[in-house]
C-alpha cells in the first residue's frame, strides 16, 4: 500500500504528513495521517475526526485510538486522521478561516477555496484506499448530542455497519449535498457518522462509547478480536427539534438520552425580570438526542431534539 508516496508494508505503522497549504505566516500546514497495516489482508477502515475544527472530543476519540493502539489490527488496515481541518482546529472554529464548511466542500478542488482544498486532498489521496469510513463529530454551538450513529439506514451496507457500532442511538440521516458522506457514497464506500457531546468540550462517557463502538466494528469486519456487545441500539428514522416558544432563560428538566412523551414538559423559559414562565412541551414520543446548553435563548431557537418513529 502506498499513500502520498509512502510505502506501508504488512505489519507496519507509519505516520504520513499530507501537505495541504500554508498559514498566512508562511508556515507549512500538514494533515497528519497514521496508517497501520495488519499482517494479513482485510478491509481498509478510515477513522477520522476534526472535519469541524472545534469538535475536539471527536479529535480526542481518534487520539485515544492511537494512544491505546486500537488501530494496530491483525487483518486489514486502519487509517487514522485525528484532525482533518487543522485551520479550524488552531482557531477553535468549526470552519476554515474564510468561514467555509469543509463538510459542504466535497469532493473538493485543488485550486478551490481552503475548505475545498482540504476536501480535495482527502478525496484524492485517502478515500480511494478505503472500504469503510467512520467520521467522528460532536454537536455544534453549545448543543450536546447523545452518543449516536447517523447513516443512510435504507442502504443495507451502511445500516449493517451502523448497527455493528451499536451506539446507544442509531439514526437515519439522508445524504447532504457536497458532504463527505455524499462523496464517499458516490465512490461506493460505506460511511457512518458518530455524533456525541458538544464542541470545545470533552466528555469521557461519549469517548468511551465511541471507543467501544470502534472495537465492535473491528470485530464485525474481522480485523481484530473484541468481545461482542449485548445492549441493542435504539434505532429511529425521524428527528424533530423543539424550538423555544419565547425568548428568555432556558431551564431544561430532562437529560440527553431520556425517554420522553408527547406534550411532556421538558423544561421552561422565564423572563429575566421573573415576569413570565413558559413551559416547553415535547413534540413527539421518543428520546432526547440533543440538548441546547445555552442558558439564554431567543424565540425560535432549537433547544431540544427528539428522535422518534412515526
Ligand atoms: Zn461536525
Amino acid at each position: 500500500m502506498k499513500i502520498a508516496g509512502t510505502e506501508i508494508k504488512k505489519g507496519q505503522t507509519k505516520k504520513i504528513n499530507l501537505a495541504i497549504a500554508k498559514l498566512t505566516s508562511g508556515t507549512k500546514i500538514d494533515i497528519p495521517v497514521v496508517v497501520s497495516r495488519g499482517i494479513s489482508d482485510g478491509p481498509v477502515l478510515l477513522l477520522m475526526a476534526g472535519l469541524h475544527g472545534d469538535e475536539i472530543n471527536s479529535v480526542d476519540v481518534v487520539r485515544r485510538i492511537l494512544d491505546e493502539k486500537i488501530n494496530h489490527v491483525e487483518n486489514g488496515t486502519v487509517i487514522c486522521i485525528p484532525i482533518l481541518n487543522i485551520f479550524g482546529f488552531i482557531n477553535y472554529s468549526r470552519e476554515v478561516p474564510d468561514g467555509k464548511d469543509v463538510n459542504r466542500s466535497f469532493p473538493g478542488f485543488s485550486k478551490g477555496s481552503l475548505a475545498s482544498q482540504i476536501a480535495y486532498h482527502l478525496t484524492k489521496t485517502i478515500l480511494p484506499h478505503c472500504d469503510y469510513i467512520i467520521d467522528f463529530h460532536t454537536g455544534g454551538k453549545s448543543r450536546f448530542n447523545a452518543a449516536q450513529i447517523r447513516a443512510v439506514l435504507t442502504d443495507e451496507k451502511s445500516a449493517e455497519l451502523a448497527l455493528a457500532f451499536n451506539a446507544p442511538f442509531t439514526l437515519h440521516s439522508n445524504l447532504i449535498s457536497q458532504s463527505l458522506r455524499e462523496t464517499a457514497s458516490e465512490k461506493d464506500k460505506t460511511i457512518i457518522v458518530f455524533e456525541g457531546g458538544e464542541s470545545l468540550r470533552f466528555d469521557q462517557k461519549v469517548t468511551e462509547i465511541a471507543l467501544s463502538g470502534v472495537k465492535k466494528i473491528l470485530n464485525f469486519l474481522n480485523m481484530a478480536d473484541y468481545a461482542e456487545n449485548i445492549n441493542p441500539s435504539k434505532t429511529f428514522h425521524n428527528r424533530k427539534w423543539l424550538r423555544a416558544p419565547v425568548s428568555g432563560f432556558f431551564h431544561p428538566s430532562i437529560k440527553v438520552g431520556d425517554k420522553v412523551k408527547f406534550k411532556q414538559t421538558l423544561g421552561s423559559i422565564c423572563g429575566p425580570l421573573g415576569d413570565y414562565h413558559k413551559s416547553c412541551n415535547c413534540p413527539k414520543n421518543g428520546y432526547v438526542i440533543t440538548l441546547n446548553n445555552n442558558p439564554v435563548v431567543n424565540r425560535g431557537d432549537a433547544i431540544i431534539q427528539v428522535a422518534y418513529d412515526a
